[in-house]
């Protein structure tokens, strides 16, 4: 799991008292992740009386808070911006009385019927019921520029920050799924978009190939890699490396208002990988129609369990699910 930096314009930095050390602390349900899964299913357990602790990870708020404004969350006529939108959950699920903490779930054993997670290496909690909502994380190229121009001109969300960027010259970075339907999207805000592609082929499926190839504004640059990105502020060019040969490469420029990153995403399940069953990318497999995992009482939702849609609004949607399912699962354990 990445570390990310704490928000600090976040309503809470953690709480001291409820972060000490509590001897064999035992909870009804307990909640890993603080994106807009995790504070969803905060918001239904808590009004469900199930007293949820929801310990927010490193990244208190989630991969919202690296967005600028979100225009697509319902409710916000206005829009509004990640950081604040994830304040307002934080705020909405202790309203009803959930325990928010700050710390990082660093193993756990899900064994037993009690399950027991550790955060920070030293708290041991055990839960009846967990709900894992630890998201998954964009993957960067590694570049300094990209870091530097992160939120002016630098996103790994088309469609959080596609719209931005109407009749601009974007592009897209990737060969997968992924990048084929960024780019496809963009087409439709963009005026151009390059899509930079590091091999002679894509590795996304046929009919995404078949849409790409059939956008008239899209250009694809076979053999490209990312150099760097140039700009005073903000995004305005991109540097790449154009290969020609096993060798032999030149480096060509190319004006650009916007870079996306879909080069993938690596969902945050590793410490759950002893236990929960995930497909072959590390995304939690949950049954059908249900936030249920293979391990009874413990539930997943947001994007740790979702490569296709990966929205805060599904995530939300997915946290609703997993908290009434806990909640079923513990009346039923009466
Ligand atoms: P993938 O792993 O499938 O593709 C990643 C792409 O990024 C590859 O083309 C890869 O190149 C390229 N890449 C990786 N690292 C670098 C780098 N350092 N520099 C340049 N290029 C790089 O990830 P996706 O996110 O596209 O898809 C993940 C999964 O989700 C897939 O199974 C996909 O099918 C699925 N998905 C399904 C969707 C749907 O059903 N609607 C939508 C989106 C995703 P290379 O090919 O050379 O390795």
């Amino acid at each position: 799991m990445d570390l990310f930096k704490p928000m600090d314009n976040l309503e809470s930095k953690g709480n001291p008292e409820s972060n000490a050390e509590k001897a064999n602390e035992h909870v009804q349900c307990l909640i890993i992740g603080s994106g807009p899964a995790g504070y969803t299913a905060a918001i239904y357990a808590a009004r469900a009386n199930l007293k949820p602790v929801l310990y927010t990870g490193m990244q208190m708020g989630g991969q919202l808070t690296t967005t600028t404004e979100v225009d697509n969350f319902p409710g916000y006529p206005d829009g509004t911006d990640g950081t604040a939108m994830m304040a307002d959950l934080e705020k909405q699920a202790r309203r009803f009385g959930t325990d928010v903490r700050f710390g990082l779930a660093t193993s756990v054993d899900f064994s037993g019927k009690v399950k027991k997670v550790t955060f920070d290496e030293k708290t041991v909690l055990m839960a009846d019921s967990v709900i894992l909502a630890t998201g998954a994380t964009a993957k960067y190229l590694g570049l300094e520029s990209e870091e530097k121009y992160k939120g002016y001109g630098v996103s790994a969300c088309a469609t959080c920050d596609g719209f931005f960027y109407r009749d601009k010259v974007v592009a897209v970075v990737g060969g997968g799924d992924t990048a084929a339907e960024e780019a496809t999207y963009l087409a439709g805000i963009c005026k151009k978009v390059y899509l930079i592609v590091r091999r002679d082929e894509l590795r996304a499926s046929k009919a995404m190939q078949h849409r790409v190839k059939n956008t008239e504004n899209i250009e694809v640059l076979w053999k490209h890699q990312t150099k760097e990105l140039k700009g005073e502020n903000v995004v305005q060019s991109v540097d790449l490396y154009k290969f020609k040969g096993e060798e032999n490469e030149e480096i060509v420029s190319y004006d650009i208002d916007g870079f996306f990153l879909a080069i993938g995403h690596t969902p945050n399940s590793d410490i759950f990988k002893d236990y929960i069953d995930t497909d072959e990318t590390g995304y939690v497999n949950t049954v059908p129609g249900t936030s249920k995992t293979n391990v009874p009482g413990v539930f997943a939702c947001g994007d740790l369990q979702d490569k296709v849609y990966r929205q805060a609004v599904t995530a939300a949607g997915s946290g609703c699910m997993a908290a009434l399912d806990a909640e079923r699962y513990l009346g039923e354990q009466e």
